[in-house]
């Protein structure tokens, strides 16, 4: 008796909690570990956010077509499965006109945000992302270009901005430091992963941080840490999907992510920063089927079908069973579309950019 009167005061404590996050968008960060340690009141969160996500965005989706540029990469982390020590993987790169081409597609297609997506690759140079970014703008001025090849100089980042990219994503990965080395080998550092991103704020890219849900060694307190360093950056866009295991890496035999928890992270980042561009992400996708339609009823507002060339889809495989390797960009394009209508939503064709963006270029 004792014990359930005290459990129904936790309940009424967590929805006070996501009532005071829906007011104020910001939380002690004890309050986040709480919110994450009871998850009572995810239909509540749900539909709080989902109602914040209609008042903002209605139900459209904004859609970007990703282009996955290259495999090759000098980084060793842990849960990927393109890192360096990976032996198994075939490792290619797209050449300039093909991307070009992915991109020619994708505006038939309806796209109007191309992600240029990579490994730390060596061959892209400024010179030639910045030639390749001021094509696309070139063939495509209503386009958006958003650039996802990890951490460079702030001089590297400021080339490219000049050249006309439009947004940047680097996930975070974890808020915290101690997290970050269990995830990385000791050549890389949250240091610098932190100031790459302070680096493209101040530069004035939309900026795009993240996390994997479910990432070895993450317990409620680092969630509550990624919650709190969302809430303080105030990123423009936010991937967040749960990790998958990649059976050649040292976390083969981790238990993979949950939809369950990352829906619920997706609404609460949606209840921090309203404005937010939130992608249902592919590995939502890959660990349910219906994955990416709960993400969207979770509070996302974003889906990113691949235009990678067939050829090499297989081979860009951070993770086992990754899905969408084996369709055209068209069909990648008409199921989204069709999943989305699905539960009353609608993909639209527009740049997408984050409500109240003036172009700083
Ligand atoms: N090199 C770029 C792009 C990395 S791939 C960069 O450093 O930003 C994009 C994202 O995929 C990563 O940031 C990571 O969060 C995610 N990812 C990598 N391996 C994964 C795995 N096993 N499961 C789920 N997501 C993974």
């Amino acid at each position: 008796m004792e014990e359930k009167r005290t459990a129904e005061n936790t309940d009424r404590g967590i929805s006070a909690l996501i009532e005071k996050l829906d007011a104020r968008h910001s939380l002690e960060l004890g309050e986040y570990e709480s919110l994450i340690r009871n998850r009572t009141a995810a239909a509540l969160l749900a539909r709080k956010a989902s109602a914040v996500r209609q008042r903002i965005y209605g139900r459209d989706v904004y859609v970007r077509g990703l282009i996955e540029i290259s495999n090759i990469c000098k980084n060793d982390c842990y849960y990927c499965g393109i890192r360096r020590s990976n032996r198994a993987c075939d490792r290619y790169r797209l050449s300039e006109q093909e991307i070009l081409e992915c991109c020619a597609q994708g505006y038939a297609l309806g796209f109007r945000t191309f992600v240029l997506q990579g490994g730390e690759d060596a061959y892209f140079s400024d010179e030639v992302v910045c030639r390749l970014v001021r094509q696309i703008k070139q063939n495509h001025p209503d386009c958006a270009v958003t650039l996802s090849l990890g951490e460079r100089s702030r001089e590297s980042y400021q080339r490219m901005f000049d050249a006309g990219a439009d947004r940047y994503l680097l996930r975070h990965e974890t808020a915290d430091k101690a997290h970050y080395e269990k995830l990385h080998p000791p050549q890389m550092s949250f240091d610098n992963r932190m100031r790459c991103l302070r680096d493209l704020r101040r530069i004035g890219y939309q900026v795009g941080c993240g996390f994997m849900v479910g990432s070895p060694y993450q317990t409620a307190r680092t969630l509550a840490e990624d919650l709190k360093f969302i809430e303080e950056f105030q990123p423009d866009m936010c991937g967040i999907g749960p990790f998958v295991p990649h059976q050649a890496t040292p976390f083969a035999k981790e238990p993979a992510g949950t939809v369950e928890l990352t829906c619920y992270l997706l609404s609460l980042i949606r209840l921090i920063c309203p404005n937010v561009l939130l992608p249902s992400t592919t590995a939502l996708g890959t660990i349910d089927p219906r994955g990416r339609e709960k993400g969207i009823l979770a509070g996302a507002n974003v889906v990113m079908p691949n235009l990678s060339p067939i050829a090499v889809r297989k081979k860009y495989e951070l993770y086992d069973n990754k899905i969408c390797t084996g369709d055209e960009s068209a069909q990648c394009r008409h199921c989204l579309e069709q999943r989305m209508e699905s539960i009353d939503y609608h993909v639209v064709t527009a740049r997408g950019d984050i409500r109240g963006w003036r172009d700083p270029h």
